[in-house]
């Protein structure tokens, strides 16, 4: 396998999750070994964020993306079927690809629009509406210092 030649030039790596900010990292570790997964356009986000028809579609269309066969992906989406097993189930049959996978955008939910960050979301008010982030922004603020200043 490919991942034997990282040992040479092992390297740290994080990923924080485009949905929940979960932070996971570690030496010669990729997002499938957090049960998460990583596109083209840099969204990580945690599996756990899909409901468990929907972890099926994505493992299985990224398996035939990847030209495995189908008996194979039969197999490994059969072996998806309880919650505590996904994550296992998911870094097994990332395995079967042989590189450090990251999904195309038409497969990501977060580029195809199935589903929006909160990331992105707060990128969109950001840009489309300045003033109401700016508004916010100092809400906040005044709402911090009521809470916590000192005077
Ligand atoms: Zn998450
Ligand atoms: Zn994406």
């Amino acid at each position: 396998m490919i991942r034997n030649g990282f040992v040479a030039n092992s390297s740290s790596s994080s990923f924080i999750c485009c949905q929940c900010s979960e932070l996971a990292g570690g030496w010669d570790k990729e997002p499938s070994d957090f049960g998460m997964f990583e596109c083209v356009n840099d969204h990580t986000f945690c599996i756990s964020h899909l409901s468990i028809a929907e972890i099926k579609d994505l493992i299985t269309k990224i398996l035939i993306y990847k030209g495995i066969a189908s008996d194979v992906i039969d197999d490994a989406i059969n072996s998806i079927d309880k919650d505590y097993m996904v994550s296992y189930n998911v870094v097994k049959l990332m395995g079967k690809l042989d590189d450090y996978f990251v999904i195309p955008e038409h497969l990501c939910p977060y580029c195809n629009g199935d589903k929006a960050s909160d990331m992105d979301v707060m990128h969109l008010i950001k840009t489309t509406d300045p003033k109401y982030y700016e508004d916010m922004r100092q809400k906040l603020m005044v709402e911090r210092k009521r809470k916590f200043g000192r005077d």
